[in-house]
Order: structure tokens, then sequence, then C-alpha cells
């Protein structure tokens, strides 16, 4: 059973695609709004793509300076769902998750971490739906559960000093980039996970959480989720409720990230309007290639553009390719239908999704769709608006575009992006600098409605 929880590891799928009924776990103001917007348009400016077809596929010198660009940058990765099987599978990131012969399989390890080059990383503190109804003897309820997956982080970090370090603030990544160390940070995925209480969100930005996605693919007390959206058996609130509004106010007032991946598009837009920080899409990618509800239209996209946030394009395969994309909202649908026919069977629901998934697969995804991705979203919102959520370990282990089969490949998108005539100013957005001045921006909002000039000025 673990086997299969692993090779099937849908974090932030469940729901989209196959994995959701199976597995319990299963399954990311305004100061700098003018200045994004006239810098959005450097990427012509610095660079262009004209040089794209002249440039082979193989081009040794431009690989190494691709590698060195990539090596004096601060990558970060907002989204990386390793804490699963750190907490449920015995896992530690000094093993090597991509030994034929490991038990537990995985896309991220530290020894794949620093040849990708990574400078930090947002843990997912990821919280099932279940959870929210578990008792204490099942690990239950969803805020325990929050807390175990930050110890599971912490406890990482302490084991392996000599290549992480907790950070708390952007100043701190930088830091710790210098230092030749990995960031190691945390977003909460699910936010049943403060179970209605904002002492109990508090307590997490005490903890070292420095974002919070609103919800999973659960709509929750306060806010619409993408994932169930539909679905009339659940209660909804078109949007945000009042108490979700004091929620990301209370994010905005601490400085903890709003993270609007996985919420339903009228949520999005409640976000969009109540928030005085920046928000994030940790892990997203976009619609207008790759039609599923997880990806932002190029409305939301110029939204987050105008509110100065970023979007981190998310690498798993159903998102990032349209005909993968199409199957898993084709068996979102079936597999509602399935656990109608076979109610008390979820593993005959599941071996007959992937039974169909395998008979229907497309075949692998190519990484230029990857890169088309990005080149989107930095079109429509902007180069400063545009990132990497790698969703690594949240999908299954063969769901990423050929080339980016883990953490240990992130120095391709570094020569990708140069391959398209992307500036190296322009690059350093993309992996990392961009979040760098959205965490910057919130933690200065933060301070100032802490000192009531927010409050004054309004
Ligand atoms: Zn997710």
């Amino acid at each position: 059973m673990r086997i299969l929880l692993r090779s099937l590891p849908a974090f932030c799928l469940a729901a989209s695609v196959a994995g959701s009924g199976l597995v319990a776990t299963v399954e990311s103001r305004s100061a700098n709004r003018v200045q994004s917007k006239k810098s959005s348009s450097s990427k012509r400016a610095s660079g262009g793509r004209a040089s794209v077809s002249s440039k082979s596929n193989d081009d040794p010198a431009l690989r190494s300076r691709a590698e060195r660009l990539h090596r004096q940058s601060v990558v970060v990765d907002t989204h990386n769902d390793i804490t699963s099987p750190l907490i449920d599978d015995g896992f530690d990131l000094a093993m090597r998750g991509d030994d034929p012969k490991a038990k537990v399989k995985t896309h991220t390890d530290l020894r794949r971490m620093k040849a990708g080059g990574l400078g930090a990383e947002f843990f997912a503190v990821y919280v099932g739906k279940e959870f929210v109804n578990k008792k204490p003897s099942e690990g239950g309820g969803a805020a325990r559960r929050a807390l175990d997956v930050i110890d599971v982080v912490h406890e990482q970090i302490r084991r392996h000093p000599e290549s992480l370090e907790a950070a708390s603030t952007a100043a701190d990544i930088r830091r710790i980039v210098r230092g030749g160390k990995i960031a190691a940070l945390m977003g909460i995925e699910g936010g049943h996970a403060i179970e209605d209480s904002l002492r109990t969100l508090r307590m997490f930005y005490k903890l070292g959480v420095r974002y919070m996605t609103l919800t999973h693919t659960n709509t929750n007390d306060w806010a619409d989720s993408e994932g169930d959206i539909n679905n009339p058996n659940v209660v909804h609130h078109n949007g945000l409720t009042d108490f979700g509004k004091d929620v990301v106010r209370e994010m905005n007032r601490i400085g903890m990230m709003v993270d609007i991946s996985h919420v339903a598009d009228k949520t999005f837009y409640d976000v969009i309007a109540t928030t005085r920080a920046p928000v994030i899409a940790s892990h997203s990618s976009a619609r207008a290639i790759a039609n599923h509800p997880r990806n932002m239209s190029d409305e939301m996209l110029r939204a987050v553009a105008k509110n100065g946030g970023v979007v981190m394009v998310n690498f798993y395969d159903g998102f990032l390719d349209p005909r993968k994309a199409e199957l898993a909202l084709r068996s979102r649908a079936m597999e509602d239908e399935l656990k109608q026919k076979y109610p008390n069977d979820p593993k005959r629901v599941q071996e007959e999704i992937d039974a169909w998934r395998k008979a229907n697969d497309p075949g692998k995804t190519p990484l230029s769709v990857l890169m088309n991705h990005i080149d989107h979203i930095g079109k429509i919102a902007g180069i400063d608006h545009v990132g990497i959520g790698s969703d690594f370990d949240g999908v299954p282990l063969t769901g990423l575009p050929e080339g980016m089969e883990d953490i240990s490949k992130l120095p391709t998108i570094t020569f990708e992006l140069m391959k398209r005539g992307y500036s190296d100013g322009d690059i350093k957005k993309v992996l990392g600098e961009n979040l760098l001045r959205v965490m910057s921006q919130v933690e200065r909002v933060a301070s100032e409605m802490q000192s009531g000039k927010a409050a004054q000025r309004r």
C-alpha cells in the first residue's frame, strides 16, 4: 500500500486526477505596482527572442554560461511536497530517493537539491481534508496534522545543519544562500489547518510558516476551492466569507503571504479585493495553454500583476500539457461516477482509473511545454510576476516533463530561458528574485500595519 501511495503521490492533484479517492494523503501592494508594470517590458529590451532557433539544443558554451548564471542566482522553489514521504514513509532528506533500490522513491533529496542549485525551498505543510474529521488516535484534526508536519521540517533542519537553515525573511534567504546553505521555509497547504482560528494562524506564523494556501481541493468553512466548486453536495460561500476576509487581512498584518493556488476563481477575486499586500500562487500554471481550473486565466494573471504578486509555475504535466489537462478533468468526473458505483471499494476505483489513464496516455510531455507556460505568464502578467513552484513529490513520480524529472534538473530552466533569449536579469527574476521582492513587500506591509501607519493612511 505504501509503495502504491508513493507511486501515485498526488498531493496536489487530488480530485483533479486519479489519486484522490484512494489516498488519504494524496494529492501552493502596491507601492511597487508602478515599478512592476514598467519593468515588465524589460525582457524584450534586454534580449528578445530572435536567437531562439539559432541556438542548438546542445550548445555546450551556452550550457556552461547557464550553469554559471544559475549558481549565481537565488533559486527559490515555492512548493515541494517531500514532507509527505518524510512524515508518512520515514524518508529522510539525506537518503537517496533516486536509488533504484530505494523503498521510497522521490523527486527531492539533499544531494539533488544541491545539484539543482536550489537556494530556498518552501516545504509544503500539506493537510489533507480528511484530517478535519480524524480523531487524535488517527493523527487528526487539521491543526494537529499541520503541527506534525511542521515538526518534521524542523527536525530535518536540526538533523542537517550543514545543508539547511531555517529562514524567516527574504533577507534571511539571501544571507543563508550567501553562506552556501539552502534556506528552509514552510507554507501551509489547506486553510482548514487553522481550524477557523486567527489565534492558531498567528501561532503557525510563529512556528515559521510564511505562506498559506487558502484552500486545498476542498472548500473549507470560509473559502471556496476550485476542486469541489461544481459539487452540489458541498456548501459554498460564493468566494470568501467575512471571516475568510479577516483571515486574509490578518495574514497581511502578521506578514504571511496569501497563496491563491487551489482556490475557486471567485475566491481569487475576493482575495485580490481584500488584500493589502501582494499575493502568490505558489504552484499554478496558465489556463490559456492547458485549460484546467487549477491553472490561472489571463484575466487572473493580469490581476496578479496589478496586485504586484507572483505566479509560480507548477511542473506537473497534468496541469501543463493540454492533452493531459483534459484527461485529468475527465478522470475527475469518472472518479465521481466510480465512487458511486463502488462506494466501499476505493482500490477498485483506483484500479479502474489507472487502467483508463494508461490506455489514454498521450506520452511524455516535452520540456518546451513547461517553458511555454513561463513565457505566457511573462507575456500576460509581465516578467516581474512569474517564478517556479515545482510541486515535486506532490505529483506522480513520472508526472513531469521530459528533462525535468527531479529537483536536480532545475539548471535546465536557466538554460532553456537563455535559449529563448531572456536576459540574465530577467532569468534571475524568474528563478527567485520575483518571489523575494513579494516576500519583502509582504514584510513591509505587515510592519506598516503593525505600527499603525497603514491605518493612519486610510
Ligand atoms: Zn497543491
